[in-house]
């Protein structure tokens, strides 16, 4: 058997051309016959181009329905699609094409798809063995250089086979979709679910409160990052009534806090289905569909996921195994050799613990913990004490470099209130050595583009926080 991703997916695509696979905000629809004739026209334009199978295709282009079509025609060729941030700057992006050596570097999918028009498309799914690399992620990598995840056609089959099936995909589902496509997320998870379902996508270049609560009542699925949750629930018109028909909302990318998840069960009567995934191993655990779906938890392993605390003690970082995790960084082999353990296991660099039923907990990255006069600190215990507090919207807690401690407890909290009282307060339930010794306040926290607090941000911001 073909074990070409794009020969999955197309294994499940509805046989009436005119069946909706994208369907756009203005109104106009394509349809799932439209879909695959623009594919096959854009690999018949990589072919032309001279593209092989192996070789990298680059892209970092915005966000429209010939993009999608591009990375799907990559596939069919039996090449390795490698997205890019469109935030990346031309000095950033020039590290990932020396790196990768594309073969072609697209900017601009839509002048792309136009060049392709008159071309037929091309029929043939070039055949592959499921170890076939599909695609290079490179990870947001905040120190050091950026790494580039390599994904087979087997990874990314495996994982959308058994998201599929665990978050309950049925016919008539409409997917929201206004994620970006240069991240896992947006461009695996999101996609490869509705199109195993052979269904329709709402399709949004980006998020917008407005645009979601518009299109809501034509969907039934929603995946988003923390993010679009807190602008839903900032939005009056986000009611109960106007998600009351969704089947699901789904979450991940990033923690989501429990106050979120009580304030949109408290708006809607729902629950938010939160996942986490990473770039390296795609979905690794979620909460059920059926059964309970606890805040701070990210729920089970998927089936074929295998998960394991290293270090013996109860939290440690996470370890995992199974059909999905990557086979390595690209051209990196000591780095890949690193984060493997001598018996096979990826170590995921989330710290975390697992309860005797295989629920999952996660306390944050292992860079991000605090060593304080020789103890550790978990940033999350401190940061979902401070959460509860009046006036606090949002914390973050780090480590900056002290004289004494090596490293003290600092805290950085978005919104306003008094620094000595938030101290006084926090210290009735930490011990001293885990209470911050310092309070920042600030308007916002500084996040990536999939919502995830950038702590080396404020790490640098406040390094000079003890003197030094
Ligand atoms: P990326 O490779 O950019 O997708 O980032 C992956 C990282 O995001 C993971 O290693 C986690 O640190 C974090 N992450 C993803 N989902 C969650 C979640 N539900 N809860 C906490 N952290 C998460």
């Amino acid at each position: 058997m073909n074990g070409n991703l794009y020969a999955l997916l197309a294994s499940r695509f509805p046989t009436d051309p005119s069946a909706p696979c994208l369907m756009l905000p203005d109104g106009s629809q394509i349809g799932y016959g439209a879909f695959q004739a623009g594919i096959g026209r854009l690999a018949a334009l990589l072919r032309a181009r001279g593209v092989e199978p192996g070789d990298r295709v680059a892209v970092q282009a915005p966000k429209t329905p010939e993009s999608l079509m591009l990375y799907l025609a990559t596939l069919k060729v039996g090449a390795v699609f490698l997205p890019l941030n469109t935030a990346y700057t031309e000095a950033e992006v020039r590290y990932f094409l020396d790196d990768a050596e594309p073969r072609l570097f697209v900017t601009d999918a839509v002048a792309l798809a136009a060049e392709a028009a008159g071309l037929a498309p091309l029929e043939h799914v070039h055949e592959v063995a499921p170890e076939a690399l599909a695609a290079i992620i490179y990870t947001s990598g905040t120190t050091g250089r950026s790494k580039g995840a390599m994904l087979s056609h087997g990874n990314l089959a495996a994982n959308a086979l058994a998201l599929h099936e665990v978050w309950g995909f049925e016919p008539g589902d409409v997917l929201l979709h206004a994620l970006p496509i240069f991240h896992v997320h947006g461009l695996f998870i999101a996609l490869h679910c509705i199109l195993l379902n052979g269904g329709p996508m709402i399709w949004l270049a980006k998020f917008d409160d407005e645009e979601v609560l518009r299109l809501l009542p034509k969907a039934t699925v929603l995946m988003g990052v923390p993010t679009f949750y807190t602008r839903l629930l900032a939005n009056p018109g986000f009611t109960h009534e106007a998600a009351a028909h969704m089947r699901v909302f789904i979450c991940g990318s990033a923690p989501l806090l429990e106050s979120t998840f009580a304030e949109f069960e408290a708006r809607t009567g729902q629950r938010i289905l939160e996942r986490y995934g990473m770039s390296e191993a795609a979905i690794i655990t979620s909460n059920p569909l059926h059964g309970e779906r606890i805040p701070g938890s990210v729920g089970y392993p998927l089936p074929g996921v295998s998960l394991r605390i290293g270090g013996g003690a109860e939290t440690g970082v996470i370890e995992i195994k199974g059909p999905s995790v990557f086979s390595g960084y690209w051209r990196m082999p000591e780095k890949t050799a690193e984060e493997f353990t001598a018996d096979g296991w990826f170590r995921t660099g989330d710290v975390g613990r697992q309860d005797p039923d295989g629920r999952v907990w996660i306390s944050g990255r292992a860079k991000d913990l605090i060593i304080s006069g020789g103890y550790n600190v978990y940033p999350k215990e401190i940061e979902l004490i401070l959460d509860e507090l009046p006036g606090v919207g949002e914390s973050a807690v780090i480590g900056c470099p002290h004289p004494d401690f090596g490293e003290a407890v600092v805290a950085v909290i978005a919104g306003a209130g008094d620094e000595a009282a938030v101290i006084a307060t926090a210290r009735q339930s930490l011990a001293a050595y885990k209470t911050p010794k310092k309070v920042f306040f600030v308007d916002d926290l500084p996040r990536n583009a999939m919502g995830k607090v950038q702590k080396n941000v404020l790490r640098d911001r406040f390094k000079g926080a003890f003197g030094g």
